[in-house]
């Protein structure tokens, strides 16, 4: 589905410093922040125009097939078994935190550190979620935020809804994705055991843990009908994480307030936090990607994401949180948010430097 880029060069973690209360800015950030920005038409000239992407009709076959299936899963939920639905309820949790906690905090953005258990527990919940392995989703996200809004992002919210939302998985990959992705410095990820293996097993794992397993636990366990195992908690539940995973991508990148900064696309949507566990406060995120909390309230809002790694730092298994001081926040605020609260989609062509 997704090119393999193999040679990267490497970029020492410069952002923020490793401590739980803690953050200092860096000249770069600072840099990044205060630098002025480049005139649309300049942008203009250096971003390639838009070009018509082939389509994919293997992947546009296999996600017909499977919304077909997960429609049959929505009728089926009307004969399954409470154990059933319940389970199904987990998995979707289990493998929202596979990518929230994990391949996004975690592996992308390396917000806090984890130890081998949980690195291999979140490794089986992203495996569940079936979204790439942990790093291609990694490269794409950093790709996401070093060059969002741009050719060079995979699922840039300027080709519209759809294109963020899914399209961009049913067509080829833009030529600047594969060209800028193969500059982004992916060594911690080549260099984690448990991103190698899931990386190597990926095909074989994706169907043992995210089909297989839903199917047979309820069939075995409460003796669940096959056909409604595998289309409920199996089909409807992946289908279902899927879009409220794009859904940070498409709606999250369109609509809400811009308090951060309000130059951005990327908004703040409670709506999208509530299904995405916590990943729907998109404005802040893409402003301080070095938050492990992805969110400047801890549990003022929801986040679970954020409450299942303060756990496991509390049974030691997560260490390192990085956070963003208050004093940053509200000075950057000053400097680039939209005070008066709302904002509608921002149409900007303007170049920045992201940190991830
Ligand atoms: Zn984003
Ligand atoms: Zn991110």
């Amino acid at each position: 589905m997704a090119p393999r880029l193999e040679e990267f060069e490497v970029r020492p973690n410069e952002s923020i410093t490793s401590n739980e209360n803690t953050t200092t800015t860096t000249t770069r950030q600072r840099n990044a922040a205060a630098a002025p920005l480049i005139r649309r038409e300049e942008a203009a000239k250096k971003e390639p125009q838009e070009i018509d992407l082939p389509i994919v009709w293997r992947n546009v076959a296999v996600f017909t097939m499977l919304h077909l299936g997960a429609l049959y899963g929505v009728y089926l939920c009307f004969y399954a078994k409470w154990q059933t639905l319940l389970f199904a309820y987990v998995l979707y949790f289990c493998g929202g935190l596979g990518i929230t906690a994990g391949a996004h905090r975690l592996w992308a953005h390396r917000t806090y550190k984890a130890k081998m258990p949980l690195r291999i527990l979140l490794a089986i919940f992203q495996t569940l979620a079936v979204q790439n392995s942990i790093f291609e989703w990694s490269r794409d996200h950093r790709v996401h935020h070093k060059h969002s809004e741009t050719n060079a992002d995979p699922h840039n919210a300027k080709r519209g809804f759809f294109f963020s939302h899914m399209g961009w998985l049913l067509m080829k990959k833009h030529p600047e994705v594969i060209e800028k992705g193969a500059r982004i410095p992916l060594d911690d990820l080549n260099a984690d055991p448990v991103v190698a293996f899931q990386k190597k097993y990926y095909r074989l794992l994706a169907i043992l843990i995210c089909f297989v397993m839903p199917t047979v636990v309820p069939w075995l366990c409460w003796s669940e009908d096959l056909t409604i195992a595998y289309f409920v908690p199996g089909v409807l539940r992946y289908i279902f994480l899927l879009h409220i995973t794009w859904l940070v991508n498409s709606v999250a990148h369109m609509w809400g307030n811009r308090p951060y900064d309000k130059t951005i696309n990327p908004a703040e949507n409670l709506f999208v936090s509530l299904g995405a566990i916590g990943e729907g406060f998109h404005n802040y995120h893409h402003t301080f990607p070095m938050d492990y909390a992805a969110s400047e309230f801890g549990a003022k809002y929801f986040n679970p994401s954020r409450a299942f790694i303060d756990f496991m730092c509390f049974i030691g298994q997560a260490y390192d949180r990085r956070t963003v001081s208050r004093e940053m926040i509200m000075q950057r605020r000053m400097r680039t948010g939209d005070l008066a609260g709302h904002s509608h989609n921002h149409d900007s062509n303007e170049e920045r430097e992201y940190d991830y």
